[in-house]
């Protein structure tokens, strides 16, 4: 008997979007925008909006600049990890309808990459 070690991965390649980047960014099944850089107070959030299937996700990589005090970085951490757990609560909170009127070109553009 044969064992097979790999699995096959069979994916269906999806067309791209109006606001993913249609770069190397993008791959068969996903799509990824441009990043969006928010700056502030020595801490960095870069955002990213992908598709993967059929859902949409915003991608977050957050930089917290943390007090050189271990005890206190430690707290800061788990501070950080609680409002981030508010931030996903929150914006998961809002019914899409409450936002339909309040359409910002802003907030899908391009951003030089
Ligand atoms: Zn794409």
């Amino acid at each position: 008997m044969k064992a097979r070690t790999m699995a096959r991965l069979q994916r269906t390649e999806t067309p791209h979007t109006d606001w993913c980047a249609r770069d190397h960014r993008c791959g068969l099944d996903a799509h990824r925008s441009p990043e969006i850089i928010a700056d502030a107070l020595g801490g960095r959030a870069v955002t990213t909006r992908v598709r993967a299937g059929d859902r949409d996700y915003a991608e977050i990589t957050i930089r917290v600049r943390l007090d050189h005090r271990d005890p206190i970085a430690a707290r800061q951490v788990g501070l950080t990890l609680h409002l981030i757990n508010r931030l996903i609560r929150a914006v998961n909170a809002v019914r899409p309808e409450a936002l339909a009127g309040r359409i910002r070109p802003a907030l899908d553009r391009r951003s030089a990459a």
